[in-house]
């Protein structure tokens, strides 16, 4: 995985260059859908194996529950549906793309259910973050944070800025 610090680069991009006025509830609710994946990481506790369809990386990280998740949030809003099933989608889906982009672990099942391989970018830049808090802290953490500062949150950042300035 990205570390839960960086995912929620995707959907704060995409909100802040959009340039829409949007609640803070839906702000809020898309940096969680950022980050609602990786609660697969239970399935560990389960005995289910990280290689499974139900385990780590596996359904959670699909265009499937993307597109579930984003029904769901749009059904909870009594205006704007559309808009709100568009970002709650990809805010979601923003976090199998982050993790797809680093460099350890298992592919994500991003074609889940039709296909239950588990796949990357070809181009995988990012230092996988390690599963437990107490593995991140220290040189490591510091090394995950780095690449993600470089190859998430900065270009995605400055291509939001890029779209609100074109935009104003
Ligand atoms: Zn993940």
């Amino acid at each position: 995985m990205a570390s839960l610090l960086s995912h929620p680069a995707g959907p704060l991009s995409i909100l802040f260059g959009s340039g829409l006025k949007l609640h803070r509830n839906l702000i809020l609710i898309c940096v969680l859908l950022s980050l609602l994946p990786d609660a697969d990481v239970i399935a560990f506790s389960f005995g289910i194996p990280y290689e499974s369809q139900w385990g780590h990386r596996g359904f959670s990280h699909s265009i499937v529950f993307a597109l579930i998740t984003g029904l769901i949030c749009s059904f909870c809003f009594k205006e704007n549906k559309k808009s709100v099933f568009i970002l709650a989608t990809l805010s979601t889906l923003s976090h199998p793309l982050f993790d797809m982009l680093t460099n350890g672990g298992l592919g994500v099942a991003l074609w889940w259910p039709f296909d239950t391989g588990r796949y990357f970018f070809p181009w995988r830049p990012v230092e996988v973050s390690p599963i437990g808090i107490g593995n991140f802290i220290g040189m490591r953490g510091v090394q995950v944070l780095f690449s993600e500062f470089l190859i998430l949150w900065l270009p995605l950042m400055s291509l939001s800025f890029l779209t609100k300035r074109l935009r104003q």
